[in-house]
């Protein structure tokens, strides 16, 4: 079984109409945020015809991804939201099901990569998969992104997220 893993941004547009062979599952948590009327009926449809599931991700999953996403430095960015839609695609996968993670949201796409995890990015800007630090714009300190103070632990300049490592996908 193919399974189609899709955030807020996808329920929200109209590529799930796009698309009525496919099969799609999301968290309960992506599925709260939707508050527009139209997405709202597409979601209905969409559950009431089986093509759309909600389920949960396993706590180990969620454990592997947030150390995944503090190793490439998308961890700040991604909302809880976000970690438990890419640890449920985890899950899936690790039930043995084929997944794509389909989002338009860089940083999901970037850890849900470097998992090992199928994408599709909804806006097609996803070239490279990205390796993120700070770096001491001051004296060029660099620490991992995933660092708590944002402050240069050298000379207390503010640091700025940069990518460290490019690599095609
Ligand atoms: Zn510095």
């Amino acid at each position: 079984m193919h399974i189609n893993i899709i955030d807020s941004g996808a329920l929200l547009s109209q590529w799930t109409l796009r698309n009525p062979e496919l099969l799609f599952m999301t968290t309960q948590s992506v599925i709260d945020e939707i508050q527009n009327r139209p997405s709202k009926s597409r979601i209905q449809n969409l559950l009431s015809t089986d093509r759309l599931r909600i389920e949960s991700p396993d706590e180990s999953a969620i454990e592997m991804t947030e150390q995944k996403a503090r190793e490439v430095g998308d961890y700040n960015v991604l909302s809880p939201e976000d970690l438990e839609l890419i640890s449920l695609a985890l899950t899936q996968k690790q039930l043995g099901h084929e997944v794509t993670v389909v989002s338009s949201d860089l940083a999901v796409l970037n850890t849900a990569v470097a998992l090992g995890l199928r994408i599709m990015d909804l806006r097609g800007r996803m070239k490279e998969r990205i390796t993120w630090i700070l770096k001491c714009p001051g004296c060029g300190n660099e620490e991992p992104e995933g660092a708590s103070n944002l402050e240069c632990p050298v000379c207390g300049t503010n640091m700025k997220r940069k990518p460290k490592r490019k690599a095609k996908i």
